[in-house]
């Protein structure tokens, strides 16, 4: 098998050409880390259920040669997906559920989440809509317009999120219609971006996107989602600070995996270094419970001895809030003993 492409060329095209080149099967993965599948154990049957999707972005941060890389962990589908845990459902949110019209979810009190796309530029393993329907609820023009029409009737949504898939993987052109259209809605204040792409893919970050959404009469708000520290590279690092840059308000959310973030020191590194990119460490999440994901469960009594332990060490603006999403709860619920 080949090497993968130099890096130095590929890391020089543009976002679409290296999200194409992104490896697509364990081989490729382990060749490119120096591993061997027998290191790893990967299963063939859960990469057919959720298939392998990892920029090279993301995978020149993993330690070579490592099989307990916790980056790599996060991509790699193993045995463990296919086995059916108690409590672990398709849809563990309740998304289906809350849309009053295709690809547009409305939980909470003046916020209704847009379902943009269905696809990312990294397949997580611990993905909450791993299993979720996208190929029935795509968003063709009727759909849209339907969906903009519930946000004009609603005049108590003052904030848009735009979520997928990841949003960010759309055109600038389609973004920046949808995104007109939003604007174009007195009562909506703030659009919401939640993206992996800034963290997986940083060449997103270009500046003609940049100009779009510095452009926005509305406060755009951008979340990002990063679980460990080492996915911060120089790459991602130059990404964040140039949306910083322009003003944007950009938060982190993250989830806490079993064998990614587990650890006291793990979590502390990670919220010192999002913040040294201005990037505020804002939700801990527990695990939605989706099926093929109980592996990464970590328990609410251990996450509570983290968060107690991390205290212990960090300013409290650093130490993320420790959620979880309940289906028919009016928000997020944080999360206390
Ligand atoms: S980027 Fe987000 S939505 Fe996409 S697979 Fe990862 S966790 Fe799921």
């Amino acid at each position: 098998m080949p090497e993968h492409p130099n890096e130095e060329h590929h890391f020089s095209q543009n976002w679409q050409q290296q999200l194409r080149s992104a490896f697509k099967s364990i081989d490729e993965l382990c060749h490119y880390l120096h591993l061997s599948t027998d290191d790893l154990s990967p299963s063939v049957a859960a990469a057919r259920q959720f298939p392998v999707k990892v920029p090279l972005s993301f995978a020149a941060s993993m330690e070579k040669g490592n099989p307990d890389d916790p980056l790599l962990k996060q991509v790699l589908p193993i045995h463990e997906e296919t086995v059916t845990y108690p409590g672990f459902s398709h849809d563990p949110v309740g998304d289906v559920q809350a849309m009053p019209t295709a690809g547009l979810v409305h939980k909470y009190r003046g916020r209704a989440l847009f379902i943009t796309t269905g696809s990312c530029a990294i397949n997580c393993r611990y993905c909450f809509r791993r299993n979720f329907p996208y190929s029935d609820l795509q968003l063709s023009k009727e759909r849209e317009n339907a969906a903009m029409q519930y946000i004009r009737d609603d005049s108590s949504l003052s904030e848009i999120i735009l979520s997928g898939g990841d949003p960010l993987l759309l055109s600038d052109d389609r973004l920046k219609e949808l995104m007109r259209q939003i604007e174009a809605i007195a009562h909506v204040r703030r659009i919401r971006i939640h993206s992996r792409l800034p963290i997986v893919l940083p060449a997103r970050i270009t500046d003609e996107l940049l100009e779009m959404l510095s452009q926005s009469p509305l406060k755009i708000v951008l979340v990002v989602h990063c679980n460990h520290a080492n996915e911060i590279n120089e790459r991602v690092s130059c990404a964040l600070k140039r949306l910083r840059n322009k003003g944007l308000v950009v938060f982190n959310q993250a989830v806490l995996l079993k064998g990614v973030n587990d650890k006291a020191d793990v979590l502390c590194q990670l919220s010192e270094t999002l913040f040294a990119q201005d990037v505020i460490p804002y939700y801990l999440h527990l695990l939605d419970k989706a099926s093929g994901t109980g592996h990464f469960e970590v328990s609410k009594q251990d996450a509570l001895a983290l968060i107690k332990e991390i205290q212990a060490y960090l300013p409290g603006y650093l130490v993320p809030r420790l959620v979880k999403e309940r289906v028919g709860a009016l928000a997020k619920e944080s999360v206390f003993a």
